[in-house]
């Protein structure tokens, strides 16, 4: 059955493109869910990243943390290397929104890391 990769939505046979977001359907049986996850924040200390983590979790959004840099080695970007929120690629638009709700209303710092850009 044909599927959107962006949205996993499935289409019948004879749709080719999404109707949410008009990209090409790929051919073939969905990918397992667990496999599709993306990097959505980098957060410079690993506090942050695990109260970011702990309200997406709250919300049942699945959520794990990457580290990227080291403890012991400070580098450029932030002193404390950098952890990263990685996701589901479907709730990472939900899980954005959570995060720059908590940062509205003050519950993260805006300064906590940045939001990774998608290639
Ligand atoms: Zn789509």
């Amino acid at each position: 059955m044909p599927y959107c990769p962006k949205c996993r939505m499935e289409y019948r046979e004879a749709v080719d493109h999404c109707a949410d977001c008009g990209r090409r359907l790929v051919d073939g049986p969905m990918p397992p869910d667990e496999e599709d996850f993306v990097e959505l924040y980098a957060c410079a200390t690993r506090l942050d990243a695990e109260r970011l983590k702990a309200m997406l979790t709250v919300e049942k959004l699945v959520c794990n943390l990457r580290e990227m840099g080291s403890t012991s080695f400070p580098t450029g970007g932030g002193v404390y290397g950098e952890v990263r929120l990685v996701v589901r690629r479907r709730e990472a638009e939900q899980a954005a929104e959570l995060i720059r709700q908590a940062m509205q209303d003050g519950e993260i710092s805006p300064e906590a890391g940045e939001f990774v850009e998608e290639e």
